[in-house]
């Protein structure tokens, strides 16, 4: 406790009533949760199965957990719960979920599989639809977020687009049903409306979190909002930090007007603001503060900090994106070895995963570690989505998704049309394609070969499911691999005997992580079911498509989204370009102040040096163009920047003082004319 400052401790003893620490980056407001969870058990006695602390990503959950046990003994943290919003609302339905129909072993659909279904109810609706799959998963996502069922969106619709959308609402909402599965929004839906219905459900589960803490909770959206409210109660013994210049999830529904709801909702609500820094140096806190003062600004905030005034910010303009990356590359080699540094002290950030390619290829050729958050991730390997899909068959055997998967992996020789009229089938009577093959027998044209493989197939299933659930899972789960012969068929789909093996034991690793997951809380009350321990990989699956586990030394390359709330001794920011940062499509919706909190977020991640880079030539659907540089960088404080590479060859944009970014272009446009 010593180590806090006056307000960071009483932010941290107040518990009589809600309370809202509002403050700017790195001023411990995520100090304050854990340490306040230490102080709940080891101060106030408090059973750690009664606190709840949930955040945004996995990440971040994992980093609270790691900080809570440098502070409390593990004996004492037993049923703490450290999660995220959608990992909460995955424990509530595991244990609550005959009150809403589902089976246990409920799957999880992934954005794909989710996609997926919708396509198909599009085309069945009009053949020509299926471009919009993107946007009716994205309506649909905004719904749910808002808490509207199909009925809800029906009565408001306000066009025949949204109309059509409503109806397929409907029909997918009825498919997820019949499928056993939810997708990634019902994790937070679901426990809502179980909340509203069942209020003895609800009771229980208020018995059971006594003290909700949540970090970054600009970021939270209306049902998140609601299922807080409803967890609290008037009770309202609850701690929340946030910061509003950090909102950037707008287009996922995040409501930063939800702080100040706060006070509304909670006329007792107490508020703490922090003002030290204790990340950054004064220039980059100097940077931050300029730069999201062109915000308009619901609190006031003031960061400073005592880590003296530091580097200057340097910009260096580079001739074209090739020339940028292998600048990001020498930067890094040339400041590990002056400084002796690590290559975990460095992360790179930029605001698209496209922008990381180049910069890969550069980092493999200069053979310098690093890790990249989605795209290649554990969990995107091929061989680990069909261990996956298996893994989802077995606690669901009604997933359809994970059965078109798998159905010819290895080769089972069930054609397309097979399947498609086993589908056909499946959908008239609205059943899972593994019910409709129970059934279906003689009376489908399904021809009598193909019908044998497929059942076949169901019954290996179904026997392996009854084992699993009678006998010690982990040897049941190998033999599966073994079963379909799974290495072979790697072996034939591979390139070289050892990647085939590299593949394979990517398998037997995530069986491992099964096992010990089931292991961790053995013979105590915390103890988890096979059901439990793979739906959990699922949604860490689905939650790490945007991170990875894994602690070696290896420079980091992150999506501005993904660096909120961590921070690195040094910091590149890539691209900073007019249509990059701010992106394009925030420029043409006029919502350049999501963009500058996403550049604040980057910036604030620094703690020594920050160095942002842009290409004055970029390639754009395989022509040349010349680039804008970003506004952002008109908006630092000019004093503190040192700018590099003015003098590359290319045509010269001058931005001696940063000043004459549109005059430039102006210029430029009139030579053109
Ligand atoms: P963000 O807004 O980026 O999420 P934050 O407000 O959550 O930041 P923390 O991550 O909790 O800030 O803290 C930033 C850094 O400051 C951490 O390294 C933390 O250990 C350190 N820190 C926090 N409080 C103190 C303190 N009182 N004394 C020394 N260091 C501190
Ligand atoms: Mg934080």
């Amino acid at each position: 406790m010593s180590e806090l400052n006056p307000r960071q401790r009483e932010a941290v003893r107040y518990i009589d009533g809600p309370l809202l620490v509002l403050a700017g980056a790195g001023s411990g407001k995520t100090s304050v949760i854990t340490r306040k969870i230490a102080y709940l058990i080891e101060q106030k006695g408090m059973p750690a199965r009664h606190i709840a602390a949930v955040t945004f990503t996995n990440k971040a959950a994992r980093e609270m957990k790691e900080r809570v046990g440098r502070l409390v003994h593990r004996s004492q943290t037993r049923g703490l719960i450290v999660s995220t919003f959608h990992n909460l609302g995955l424990t509530i339905l595991r244990d609550e979920h005959d009150h809403i129909g589902y089976h246990p072993g409920f799957s999880i659909f992934d954005a794909e599989d989710a996609k997926a279904l919708l396509r198909d109810l599009l085309l069945q609706q009009a053949p020509d639809s299926g471009d919009e799959v993107a946007d009716i998963q994205m309506t649909l996502s905004n719904w749910k977020n808002a808490l509207w069922l199909p009925q809800q969106a029906l009565s408001h619709a306000r066009d025949e687009r949204e109309q059509r959308f409503a109806l397929i609402y409907q029909q997918y909402a009825e498919y997820l049903k019949a499928y056993n599965a939810l997708d990634f929004d019902d994790l937070i839906l679901l426990p809502v409306l179980l909340f509203r219905n069942h209020p003895d459900v609800l009771d229980k589960w208020r018995r059971r979190i006594r003290y909700l803490l949540v970090d970054e909770y600009q970021d939270t959206n209306i049902s998140q909002y609601e299922l807080v409210k409803l967890l609290v109660a008037d009770r309202s013994a609850f701690t929340v930090v946030g910061d509003d210049d950090q909102s950037i999830y707008a287009w996922r529904g995040a409501r930063p007007e939800n702080l100040n709801q706060l006070k509304s909702d909670f006329p007792s609500l107490k508020i703490v603001k922090l003002e030290q820094n204790y990340r950054s140096t004064s220039r980059i806190l100097k940077a931050a503060n300029t730069l999201i003062a062109n915000n308009p600004h619901l609190f006031e905030k003031a960061l400073w900090s005592e880590l003296g005034y530091g580097d200057p910010l340097r910009i260096i303009r580079t001739r074209n994106e090739e020339a940028e990356v292998e600048r990001v590359a020498t930067e890094i080699i040339d400041a590990k070895l002056k400084r002796g540094l690590a290559f975990q002290d460095f992360a790179v950030l930029y605001r698209g995963n496209h922008q990381a390619r180049l910069l890969e290829v550069k980092l493999q050729a200069f053979r310098i570690p690093y890790r990249i958050s989605g795209g290649t991730s554990f969990f995107s390997r091929n061989e680990i989505k069909d261990a996956m899909a298996y893994l989802r068959l077995l606690i669901n055997p009604d997933d359809d998704v994970a059965f078109f998967r798998v159905i010819n992996v290895p080769r089972r020789e069930i054609g397309p049309k097979t399947l498609e009229q086993l589908s056909a089938y499946a959908r008239l009577r609205n059943m899972s394609l593994i019910r409709a093959l129970s059934e279906m027998g003689a009376q489908s044209h399904i021809t009598e070969r193909a019908l044998a493989k497929l059942q076949r197939f169901a019954d290996w299933l179904q026997r392996t499911c009854e084992r699993l659930h009678q006998e010690d899972p982990i040897p049941v789960i190998k033999q599966v691999f073994t079963d379909i012969e799974y290495e072979e068929w790697l072996h034939q789909n591979s390139n070289t005997p050892a990647q085939a093996q590299k593949r394979m034991q990517n398998v037997w690793l995530l069986v491992d992580s099964i096992q010990s997951m089931l292991e961790s809380d053995k013979g105590t009350a915390d103890e988890i079911d096979i059901e439990t321990a793979i739906s959990r990989l699922i949604l860490r699956d689905l939650l790490e498509q945007q991170e990875e586990e894994d602690d070696s030394d290896k420079v980091q390359l992150l999506t501005l989204h993904a660096s909120k709330g961590l921070e690195f001794p040094h910091v590149f920011i890539m691209g900073l370009e007019e249509e990059i940062l701010p992106h394009r499509s925030s420029i043409e919706e006029n919502n350049i102040e999501e963009e500058r909190r996403l550049m604040y977020v980057g910036i604030t991640r620094a703690r020594q040096t920050l160095t942002m880079t842009y290409a004055a030539h970029r390639k754009q659907y395989g022509e040349k163009i010349e680039t804008i540089p970003s506004r952002f960088l008109d908006e630092l404080p000019q004093d503190d920047l040192q700018w590099e590479g003015q003098g590359e060859k290319d045509p010269e944009i001058n931005r001696s003082k940063g000043k004459a970014t549109f005059s430039a272009l102006l210029g430029d446009l009139q030579d053109n004319t």
